[in-house]
């Protein structure tokens, strides 16, 4: 309190001629302060209340500055009835912000709460809830701004909280308030000293578990703390409005780690940064990244900006333009954080986002109870598909989340199961294996996906089951004697461990997913299948894109035929039970060539 009451110079206020502000017909500020000095040096036992009316500007926004003002006229006209009757002191401090000093009975401040919401409640609109703090007035020495400026304080604790809006103000208050200047002062050094630094995240295809692409977060390298995360400094940075500084300065980094490692001779994979809601209004976002891919000379395709879903939310005009610009400029635009609360179906629809980030909260569903939650997932990434967007899930921590994404058909993931995030000496290491990244990045076409349930008439909730039941499935067309893949389940590749880029890329050689000796039989089944109702069944091994070899069971039904195209269908099944999906390096011993025949 000290503290904050040395801030204070006496005289910091001054004599007033007009002590009546027009508008409310309360004392104005400095005449407020005035009148209240006094009558604390009179007789002790007040209290200070500031009162702030929440939403007023949206109430301003909607009706009209003329209705706000007649709502602010109306309540200091409340006011000073209160105070006629009840003997209360009260001020207009500007704004929508009023202070009465009243008796610190433990009476008094609740009735006037009760009172000014009713009054609020009636004559504004009901999201118009006031909100109130209190600063017991124990040493009439001390100047009453002081006073206020507590009050204040503990106003603000309370306006996020809509179950109770009154705070009386506690020392411990100005301590957490100071921390933060504190800490905020060390962050502004940290700064000077450069001595933040940029950790960067793989993100990988959960089938082969290849690197495509990096997502750069920020670290504090603190002199003795050592190596400090962004919930520390990121909140408070935004606080202060000076994220901006510090987004500025990660884009700069990563644009030069590329440009290195292009200088270097090296293949550079896409790098996704995090874009806040306050730089889109705090600078011309796109001319800064223009001017960054110009300076670096990178193609901007290599840069992709994440933007979380709260900020297309809550900034859905402005973001739209960015995110237009953005496109125009040739950068990817990814979603940050969906399903993190401010989902929004709609919205989806009217924004153009290349990719949807969708966030680890919804992976946290108990797997065994939350079938609900799986048709809610499974139709988030439908949808996103049939919006022309990809999808990455983050935050992928177990295998059996991996395999859920797989299930539902999102094939890419960031998390501490595939990678933690790293500091360039690591980095250089897990990139330096090309054969761990997998150049065609995020936005590689994957083989289309087979939908199950069109296949046999049921509801869309069943997809996952369904694919389990009937195993792996392949779409084939035979043309002119020449086979071709047209459509996978999610199964076929969980089983095959082929990876869904591979298989587009290859579609027009089925074959070459069989081990080769087995060729031939794989091509007579075709030929079988095609004369017998019951289909055409053989022992196959399949070749992995890990390299491994499977033995399946294969098994192939024509369809009909039309126009001269030839559909069959081929259901694989495993003959052996083994590992089906890309394991993390401590799981497996991945060999980095063909393994041997088992
Ligand atoms: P984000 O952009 O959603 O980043 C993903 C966060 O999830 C990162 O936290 C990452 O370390 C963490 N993560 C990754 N895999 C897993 C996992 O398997 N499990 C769990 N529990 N967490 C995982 P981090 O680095 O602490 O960053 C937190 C947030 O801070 C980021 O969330 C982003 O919103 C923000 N941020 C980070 N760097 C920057 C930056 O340079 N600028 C801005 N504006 N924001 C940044
Ligand atoms: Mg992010
Ligand atoms: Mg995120």
């Amino acid at each position: 309190m000290k503290k904050a009451i040395n801030r204070y110079q006496c005289g910091n206020y001054q004599k007033n001629d007009t002590e009546f502000d027009s508008l409310t017909g309360l004392y104005h500020k400095a005449a407020f302060f005035r009148k209240a000095q006094e009558r604390v040096k009179q007789s002790c036992g007040f209290c200070l209340v500031a009162i702030d009316i929440g939403h007023f500007k949206l109430y301003n926004k909607w009706y009209g500055r003329e209705q706000g003002d007649r709502f602010l006229e109306g309540l200091g006209a409340f006011l000073k009835e209160e105070s006629d009757q009840r003997g209360l002191l009260c001020g207009y401090m500007g704004g929508d912000d009023f202070a009465v000093l009243l008796p610190d009975d433990g009476i008094s401040v609740h009735k006037l709460a009760q009172n000014v919401t009713d009054y609020t409640g009636k004559h504004g609109n009901r999201g118009m809830l006031a909100v109130f703090g209190i600063c017991s007035i124990k040493d009439p020495d001390i100047e009453i701004p002081a006073y206020y400026d507590c009050a204040l304080l503990a106003q603000s604790q309370a306006r996020g909280n809509y179950a109770c809006r009154i705070s009386w103000y506690e020392e411990a208050m100005l301590h957490g308030m100071e921390e933060e200047q504190q800490l905020l002062g060390e962050i502004l050094e940290a700064f000077e000293k450069n001595e933040f630094i940029v950790y960067a995240q793989p993100q990988c295809n959960i089938v082969t578990g290849k690197i495509v692409g990096l997502e750069a977060l920020v670290r504090w390298k603190h002199p003795e703390k050592g190596i400090v995360g962004p919930s520390v400094f990121i909140p408070l940075l935004e606080k202060h409005g000076l994220i901006t500084a510090l987004d500025v300065c990660v884009w700069e980094k990563v644009c030069a780690g590329i440009r290195a490692w292009i200088d270097e001779g090296r293949r550079p994979v896409p790098v996704s940064v995090n874009l806040s809601r306050h730089d889109i209004y705090a600078m011309d976002v796109v001319a800064m990244f223009n001017d960054l891919v110009r300076r670096y000379r990178l193609d901007p395709s290599l840069i992709e900006i994440e933007i979380t879903e709260g900020t297309y939310v809550q900034d859905y005009e402005k973001i739209i333009k960015v995110v237009d610009e953005l496109h125009r400029s040739g950068f990817m635009v990814w979603m940050d954080d969906f399903g993190t609360g401010y989902s929004s179906l709609n919205m989806l629809k009217n924004v153009s986002i290349d990719v949807l980030k969708l966030d680890m909260k919804l992976l946290s569903l108990d797997i065994r109870s939350a079938r609900k939650g799986m048709s809610i997932l499974e139709a988030v990434v439908r949808m996103a598909s049939g919006l022309g967007m990809k999808m990455i899930a983050e935050g992928v921590e177990t295998r059996e989340q991996a395999e859920l994404l797989l299930d539902i058909g999102c094939l890419y993931a960031q998390g501490f199961y595939f990678y933690y995030p790293e500091g360039e000496e690591e980095l250089r290491h897990i990139l330096s294996g090309e054969e761990r990244i997998d150049y065609r990045g995020i936005l590689a076409k994957p083989i289309q996906l087979l939908d199950v349930t069109g296949l046999t008439g049921r509801d869309a909730g069943c997809e996952l089951f369904l694919n389990h039941v009937l195993g792996g499935i392949a779409v084939y067309d035979m043309y002119e004697g020449r086979l071709e893949l047209k459509e996978v389940n999610t199964q076929y590749y969980r089983i095959t461990k082929e990876d869904p880029v591979d298989l587009e890329e290859h579609r027009k050689d089925p074959a070459d997913s069989v081990y080769e000796p087995d060729r031939g039989k794989f091509s007579g089944l075709f030929v079988r299948a095609e004369q017998e109702p019951e289909g055409a069944v053989g022992r196959l091994r399949w070749l992995c894109a890990d390299g491994s070899i499977l033995r399946v069971l294969f098994r192939v039904y024509f369809a009909g035929e039309y126009e001269g195209h030839k559909v069959f269908y081929g259901m694989i099944k495993e003959t052996r039970p083994r590992s089906l999906l890309f394991c993390r390096s401590s799981e497996r011993s991945r060999s980095e060539g063909r393994k041997e025949l088992p």
